[in-house]
């Protein structure tokens, strides 16, 4: 508190000092536990979790949610969880019952059996002594995305996409809460999202372009390294892949388009977002 020598206080600097704190994820000066971009990102995780584990999703959100799928892929330190999961996956689409064993997880720079406790804990495998089976998470997805469809077909290749989609955001939930491997270029996808979605908040539609501006802000402080190989894979530029969330980019502009499926996340993210912020004003009124 700021004394004024007069025998008071001054009540602005009193209420700066108070409530002005550091976001807990991304650093920045915000007036709660997080910041609006990353509450907002927050959110878009534990929404999309909900809604594919427990909820039906909207038909249109599957193509939207597959765009995620290897969003790890350039977070170079913390993909081991990501190629784990994808090593369980395998391993449970083609013997369900059996135990397994997994590769993955010993070449990585991070302890193995914190990769095992991790992927445990957000049920992507279950431990039974010192033997690995598919978690209860993993299986149930399975069971609503991918049994009975060929290996072949193009059906199964999407759905294993919204699989590896969901895996991804269950794994940064439970790095997020552990607050020890903190998946900053996923956390930094979404919170582009966030602030696209944020500077469209009052408007009837939200456009496919997304500033360079927003991009910076969202990935602002992290490697720069992994920012660019994000920007490389999601644009497509990485061999053997195809573009994940955007289109295209426009250099002229300075925009990233997003792909058209993407629209429909971005507005169908704005309406709960609106719902919750009016369901709290109700609350407090
Ligand atoms: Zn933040």
């Amino acid at each position: 508190m700021t004394y004024q020598g007069s025998g008071s206080f001054k009540p602005s600097a009193r209420a700066w000092q108070v409530y002005r704190q550091k976001c807990k994820l991304c650093g920045r000066v915000c007036y709660g536990e997080y910041c609006k971009p990353c509450e907002y990102t927050l959110f878009q995780i534990d929404h999309i979790i909900q809604l594919y584990l427990q909820g039906t999703p909207p038909e249109n959100m599957d193509d939207a949610i597959a765009e995620f799928d290897r969003i790890y892929y350039s977070n170079m330190s913390l993909r081991v969880f990501y190629n784990s999961a994808c090593e369980a996956v395998h391993y449970a689409l083609l013997s369900p019952s059996s135990p397994f064993e997994l590769v993955e997880p010993n070449f990585s720079s991070i302890p193995q059996p914190k990769v095992i406790s991790i992927l445990e804990e957000s049920g992507i495998i279950s431990k039974q002594g010192e033997e690995l089976y598919a978690g209860e998470m993993l299986k149930k997805l399975i069971r609503l995305r991918l049994s009975g469809l060929a290996l072949s077909s193009e059906e199964l290749l999407k759905q294993l996409r919204i699989v590896y989609a969901v895996l991804t955001l269950r794994m940064t939930k439970t790095l997020l809460q552990h607050e020890e491997f903190i998946p900053q270029i996923v956390v930094g996808i979404f919170r582009v999202v966030s602030i696209h979605i944020m500077q469209h908040m009052d408007s009837e539609n939200i456009p496919k372009e997304i500033p360079q501006s927003s991009w910076n802000n969202g990935f602002k402080g992290m490697n720069a390294r992994e920012v660019g190989h994000i920007e490389w894979d999601l644009l497509g530029m990485t061999p053997n892949t195809s573009p994940r969330i955007f289109a295209d980019y426009n250099p002229d502009r300075e925009q990233f388009v997003s792909k058209d499926c993407m629209i429909y996340y971005y507005e169908y993210i704005r309406d709960r977002i609106r719902e919750r912020e009016r369901e709290r004003q109700r609350q407090v009124q």
